[in-house]
């Protein structure tokens, strides 16, 4: 497969590179040129070979662990406690004798957490997303934020997007929309850096067929080099531009923030007519992996991120950049397997083979079982034909509510197949309420919840 960037770059937009090398150096703000001057670096260092990659990676990691033993409390107690020290480590995987950090570390101890060598006032706060439990807060220094989003330009690069390209956003965090200026002064700044930025943002929230529509013919008219979105959200819109007929011309299609099936990546790849891949991140430590331009496997960002799976298959992330508020060992709520080699393309970094998609989604049987929503996701497994997609909620320990949406093949045999196929995944321990839905809309935040349990919420 060739990358889309050496094939199908399209040449229609000659003020690209008006955007990338002039009106955003001027007009982009302050953290967006801070961003630019981390670039050459983080560049560099993610293009070394094999030994280099490691060798630099694991100095980072070291020094990274000796600055949080001197500087940050917590992680001295931790690493006494553990008789760790980073000075004598000779080996990255060496970390696994220090703590898993959790959330609740995060939110309990947050004070115990910053290095002495930042004031706070200097910090920015960041919260994480909130999808599944309360957002917690997490501090970091500008300088931090600007390298991780230069890692963010860097590795969209390697997929095809440039900076100054007109991007589109299928989008829903609410952090990350323009919000409306208030006043004429504020509102005319926003539309010129619109303008520099040109970037068409859609909000994900309201996903009506009206709406759908008019993303469709807005993304018509706009013609973006890529289109960045929420897989889910995507995935509707896909759906819809295939029923019309009326497939679009985007070069490249950016997803995130949920597990991206196959089916799923093959009708986005035929609606909006590129190529599809993926990234993962998390809003607390930037971007973790990005899908390799040639096959849909995720190489670790190891210049900012240095990445575990416990045995539980929980991923585990190390911040390189944040030392203001050092997260070592973080469970960022995520389930994934690392693979044993590195890529056939060649790239020395670490592969994140599979991404399992959030720990939280978790149903609990009525023997005590505990059964992950991603094995129990109709979409992963494509076996109920005429089901599109499902959404499974368990408000109490017998029953589980089954949301499901018909697709263009659906016959009335098709809802036996997939009770046969929850009473397997669930050991015939639950009794079902089936609910047939148009779709399965997204949160107000634009994300979506397949799987739904609310039992431990309740305990
Ligand atoms: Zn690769």
């Amino acid at each position: 497969m060739t990358p889309w960037s050496q094939s199908r770059r399209p040449a229609s937009d000659p003020l690209a590179g008006l955007r990338a090398h002039v009106l955003q150096p001027l007009f982009g703000g302050v953290q967006a040129r801070r961003a630019r001057t981390f670039v050459p670096s983080v560049s560099r260092r993610l293009a070394l070979p094999r030994e280099a990659s490691r060798r630099v990676h694991a100095e980072s990691l070291r020094r990274l662990l000796l600055h949080a033993r001197s500087s940050v409390p917590l992680y001295r107690e931790r690493m006494v406690a553990a008789g760790f020290d980073p000075a004598r480590m000779d080996d990255p995987a060496e970390i696994a004798r220090l703590p898993v950090l959790t959330r609740e570390d995060v939110a309990a101890q947050a004070a115990q957490l910053l290095s002495s060598r930042h004031a706070e006032r200097s910090l920015v706060e960041a919260r994480s997303g909130g999808t599944t439990s309360d957002p917690v807060p997490f501090m970091q220094p500008h300088a931090a934020i600007a390298r991780k989003d230069a890692a963010a330009i860097v590795l969209r690069r390697n997929l095809g997007w440039h900076p100054g390209d007109r991007v589109a956003g299928l989008w829903g965090a609410v952090e990350d929309l323009p919000g409306r200026p208030q006043g004429v002064l504020r509102r005319l700044k926003a539309a010129a850096k619109q303008r520099i930025d040109d970037t068409l943002w859609l909000p994900a929230a309201d996903l009506s067929d009206a709406k759908l529509d008019a993303f469709a013919a807005a993304l018509r008219a706009f013609a973006p080099v890529a289109l960045q979105a929420y897989p889910t959200a995507a995935d509707l819109l896909a759906r819809r531009i295939l029923e019309r007929h009326a497939p679009l011309d985007i070069p490249l299609v950016l997803l995130t923030a949920e597990t991206v099936f196959p089916a799923q990546r093959e009708r986005i790849a035929a609606a909006f007519g590129g190529d599809v891949h993926a990234f993962y991140g998390a809003r607390e430590v930037g971007w973790i992996a990005g899908e390799c331009p040639e096959e849909s496997r995720l190489h670790v960002n190891t210049d900012g991120i240095h990445l575990e799976a416990d045995a539980d298959g929980r991923l585990l992330v190390t911040d390189l950049v944040n030392y203001a508020m050092p997260l070592i060992r973080y469970a960022v709520g995520d389930r994934g397997a690392l693979a044993e080699g590195s890529c056939p393309c060649g790239d020395p970094r670490p592969v994140l083979q599979a991404l399992h998609g959030r720990v939280n989604d978790v149903f609990i049987l009525p023997s005590g079982r505990r059964v992950p929503g991603s094995i129990c996701d109709v979409r992963n497994y494509q076996l109920v034909d005429g089901i599109v997609e499902t959404q499974l909620i368990q408000d109490v320990v017998e029953r589980l509510t089954v949301r499901w949406v018909a697709g263009p093949t659906f016959q009335p045999q098709h809802l036996d197949t997939l009770r046969t196929f929850l009473d397997e995944t669930f050991d015939h321990e639950l009794e079902y309420d089936f609910e047939r839905a148009e779709r399965i809309e997204p949160q107000p935040n634009g994300k979506t919840r397949y799987c739904i349990c609310r039992v431990e919420e309740q305990a």
